[in-house]
């Protein structure tokens, strides 16, 4: 099997990857982009962007697009819609093996699989997801002014974003399924005394209905069964968080949530292997958090491949 030569693989295309690139390719570095899915990440599943300085407002889609086509304006080479099927981290040459017969090399790896939200599951959830279900507040929060909406889950996350949509609803439901919260004392208080938030315990949702856009949920009270209907205007998942990781196990660092350990310069522990984006271990995943990271794990890994070639130079001349 031959292999194709770079100077950094990037695997993941999200915003982190696509930054990374942009910097990289910049630099001059020859640099390719492998991509499991479409290139844009969750970017692409974004209905409107409005929170990217610079950009009033856009769509996932069209800022996906045009960070793509910025880094294959420097030369950054990209493979949408393939699967990584070997990782070999360990030597100076990594070696990246995808559709199990490809193979490419370089001295540099970044790591920006991103990750997902946990969903719930359930019908009409993957159909009606951007259409009025979200889980994202700061994202998202705005779109819902004035408007009655759930939130569903029991920890920090879910309490205290129910607090913070209190700024645009008016109204907020938490929907939970235990009879108690999983949150600190300090977020329950603070959720219990907000006079727009009410609480609907040991429940969880069914069903999302609605066609082009949410419309309702059926609500299912667990020890009972019993299922009633709601009409709602929207529904905030906080549920928990999936990095893209697990092709990484055993490879890098993880954490016990499965996050890559990263030092501040974006280093995993394996020289020459940098992480960027919503898959390191980090409390905010923004486009512009994941933007930021590609560009220190893009500038690190120049500083690392500036280092590698110092070297090689200085071990030519000893062996002349
Ligand atoms: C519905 C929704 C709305 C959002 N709205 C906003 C918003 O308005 N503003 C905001 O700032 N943020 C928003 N976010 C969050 C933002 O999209 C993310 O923080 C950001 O996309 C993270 O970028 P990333 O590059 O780290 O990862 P991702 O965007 O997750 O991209 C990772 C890429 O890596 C690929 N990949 C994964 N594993 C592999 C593998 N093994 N091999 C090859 N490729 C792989 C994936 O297919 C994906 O394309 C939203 C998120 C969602 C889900």
């Amino acid at each position: 099997m031959s292999s194709t030569p770079f100077d950094a693989i990037v695997i993941g295309a999200g915003p982190a990857g696509l930054t990374a690139g942009i910097y990289l390719a910049r630099a001059k570095m020859r640099t390719l982009i492998l991509n499991e899915g479409t290139a844009g990440g969750q970017l692409v599943l974004t209905h409107e962007v409005a929170n990217y300085p610079g950009v009033e407002s856009t769509s996932g889609y069209q800022l996906a697009t045009t960070m793509k086509n910025q880094a294959q304006k420097f030369g950054c080479a990209i493979r949408s819609n393939v699967s990584v099927t070997r990782l070999d981290l360990h030597g100076e040459t990594k070696i990246v093996e995808v559709n199990g017969r490809e193979t490419f090399t370089a001295p540099v790896v970044i790591l920006a699989t991103g990750g997902r939200s946990r969903t719930l599951g359930v019908a009409g959830e993957a159909d009606l997801r951007g259409k009025g279900i979200s889980y994202c507040a700061t994202c998202d929060g705005d779109f819902f002014q004035d408007k009655n909406i759930i939130v569903v889950g029991g920890g920090n996350s879910a309490l205290e974003e129910a607090v913070s949509l209190t700024k645009y609803a008016a109204s907020v439901t938490i929907v939970h399924q235990f009879d108690h919260f999983q949150a600190s004392a300090h977020a329950v208080e603070e959720a219990k005394h907000n006079p727009k938030i009410s609480f609907i315990m040991e429940s969880t949702i069914a069903a999302f209905l609605g066609h082009d856009s949410l419309e309702g949920v059926k609500i299912k009270h667990i020890p009972t069964g019993e299922v009633t209907e709601a009409a709602i205007d929207g529904v905030f998942i906080f549920i928990g968080y999936v990095p893209n990781t697990e092709t990484l196990r055993g490879l890098v660092d993880l954490n016990e949530a499965g996050e890559i350990n990263v030092s501040p310069l974006l280093e995993t522990n394996i020289p020459g292997v940098f992480a960027a984006g919503d898959s390191i271990t980090k409390r905010y995943r923004q486009i512009t958090t994941a933007v930021a990271d590609g560009t220190v794990a893009a500038l690190s890994a120049i500083d690392y491949l500036r280092t590698v070639g110092e070297r090689r130079l200085v071990e030519e001349v000893a062996n002349i």
